[in-house]
């Protein structure tokens, strides 16, 4: 697969992060500074989707299908071009039942809101998976509590597939709508979908397939799969973000209300007359759509037509088993469905260590994996897991990769606090050093570290410093919410009004995040917590880059607590 991986500038040598992790810089075959596995969040753009933007922008940008000149012409040819690709690419009989959307979770709730309210009357049923990700739940959710319908939810086997002996118990006369992923984006398990479809078919229910995990990995037909709906979004398969797509019956779709309603979806607007609509697939298209998008999508599709599905599909099984191998010889590794995944999506979790802590030590090495809920809470609710690891892969991965992410994996296991040493000094010694820190202490501690694979180290270091909260002061009240981890924070002011904080986490990396955070805030007055500059000190930390408080990550949801708390 070195075709395919050489059309991915990020991925090259060129990429700029190359200087995150100076220390492993002589592995063969891996590119240290970037290790990519979380392609089931996104994967990495191709140069020809790059380039489509360009080449669009430079070349004949113009709204689609309003215009008479020129430009507009060659803008709407090419943008309907690329529903025909993706037409074929799914099989679809027509490029009617091709509706764009911004992605997979945008396709939902257009059926949700519209068919949805069409055909569920109060006690119908609407059958999910737990294993869904949350954008096939919620949407369901809310149309249930609109039509006083009820959400029934298919279980599990022990492999992680939707057990079919449950769902023809949950499934009856009532059934109006079965929604399933095609593959879980936390199991990589590949649905029995075609025995689900026959089944719902039988009593009439409609049928939609998310299919966001699964196109970028092996040939989807709908016509075979004979389906009512399959949706799915284009950044997930090499193509640009902000693009998705719903494939409909045509005979379903005509008869849907539209959706959202405005420019281009409308045949005639009169305020005599009753305002009429398009016909299809332009109903369902209000206003501008993302034509650059659209059309650099179908580079993506054109770029995966180039590999042939068998070699890609035998490619990843290859991946997945090294992966799954290597993964299984290390006794911390608990599996969270057992066997190996259908698709090279594989999830876990490491006795004794928080998942937040594994995937920012990963990263230190740079190597991007996922931690947490990964969207999908009710599975995690059902596996009895507060969360886990993901490791999603592409066919641009390699082994030498997988060796890599293995090994580095197994240090961060095996590195115990005293091996743990920042230029010369030990997590003992570390100990040992003042334990009242405030921010302009922080600031030199960090001053002479270069690179995240540094500071990284020195935020667990700093962890050890943190004195753990007594249990009774964590409580719903004390706890931050925001954090990928639990934490919590109480405070106490004294009689010149200065306030004391306490804080504690079941993560590592949040203790150490919590030692600099309390550092600047320990001690001071509500006037001086409100008016205090977390970017400007997240900066002289030299940790903007991974730990920006603006990006919403736990740093965010911890100095806002503190804010409150002062208030
Ligand atoms: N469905 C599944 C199975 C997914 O994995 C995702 C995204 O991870 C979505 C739906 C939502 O996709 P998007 O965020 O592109 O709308």
């Amino acid at each position: 697969m070195k075709k395919f991986r050489q059309q991915f500038p990020l991925l090259g040598s060129s990429n700029p992060s190359a200087t995150r992790h100076d220390q492993e810089k002589s592995v063969p075959g891996v590119n240290h500074a970037f290790v990519y596995f979380d392609n089931g969040a996104t994967t990495q753009k191709p140069n020809c989707v790059i380039d489509s933007h360009q080449t669009f922008y430079q070349e004949y940008n113009a709204n689609v299908h309003r215009a008479s000149h020129a430009l507009s012409a060659k803008a709407t040819s090419a943008f309907e071009q690329a529903r025909a690709d993706v037409k074929d690419f799914i099989n679809a009989k027509s490029s009617k039942e091709i509706i764009w959307t911004k992605g997979a979770t945008e396709s939902i709730n257009l059926i949700a809101n519209t068919l949805g309210h069409q055909i569920l009357s109060p006690g119908d049923e609407i059958i999910i998976a737990v294993s869904e990700h949350h954008a096939n739940i919620v949407p369901w959710q809310l149309l249930a509590k609109q039509t006083a319908a009820i959400i029934k939810v298919l279980t599990l086997d022990e492999d992680g597939r939707i057990d079919l002996a449950n769902f023809e118990r949950l499934i009856n006369d009532k059934t109006k709508i079965v929604c399933c992923g095609h593959v879980s984006n936390v199991l990589g398990k590949v649905n029995p979908i075609e025995a689900i479809i026959a089944k719902a078919k039988a009593v009439g229910a409609v049928t939609i397939i998310d299919g966001a995990q699964a196109v970028a990995h092996f040939p989807v037909d709908v016509q075979a799969l004979d389906c009512d709906f399959y949706l799915f979004s284009a950044h997930k398969m090499y193509g640009p973000t902000g693009v998705g797509v719903l494939y409909g019956k045509q005979v379903l779709l005509d008869a849907m209300p539209p959706y959202q309603l405005g420019g281009e979806m409308i045949k005639k607007v009169s305020f005599n007359q009753p305002t009429t609509f398009n016909v299809l697939p332009f109903k369902f298209e209000a206003g501008t759509p993302n034509i650059a998008g659209v059309i650099a999508f179908a580079q993506a599709i054109k770029f995966m037509k180039q590999f042939c599905h068998q070699d890609i599909m035998q490619y990843e099984n290859l991946l997945i088993q090294h992966c799954y191998r290597a993964l299984a010889q290390i006794s911390q590794i608990k599996f969270v469905v057992r066997d190996v995944p259908d698709i090279p999506v594989l999830a876990f979790t490491v006795e004794g260590h928080h998942n937040q802590d594994i995937a920012s030590a990963l990263d230190s090495f740079g190597i991007a994996i996922r931690s947490g809920h990964h969207c999908a809470m009710p599975l995690m609710e059902y596996l009895s897991l507060s969360g886990c690891l993901r490791v999603s892969m592409a066919p641009y991965n390699t082994i030498e990769e997988i060796d890599y992410f293995i090994t580095c994996l197994e240090k961060i296991i095996m590195a115990s606090d005293s091996h743990l040493t920042v230029n010369g000094v030990t997590a003992k010694q570390h100990l040992q050093q003042s334990s009242a820190l405030n921010s302009n202490d922080i600031i030199k501690q960090f001053a002479h570290l270069t690179g995240w694979h540094n500071r990284h180290r020195e935020i667990m270091l700093l962890s050890k410093k943190l004195p753990r909260l007594a249990s009774h002061d964590r409580h719903e009240q004390s706890l931050i919410h925001g954090c990928e981890s639990l934490a919590w924070l109480v405070s106490r002011q004294d009689k010149q009004a200065i306030f004391y904080f306490q804080a504690d986490s079941d993560a590592r990396i949040i203790r150490g995040l919590l030692v600099i955070v309390l550092a600047a805030f320990n001690g001071k007055t509500a006037e001086q917590i409100q008016t205090f500059d977390i970017e400007e000190y997240f900066d002289k930390l030299g940790l903007m880059q991974q730990l920006s408080p603006s990006r919403g990550n736990g740093v965010l949801a911890i100095v806002e607590k503190i804010k409150a708390l002062s208030l």
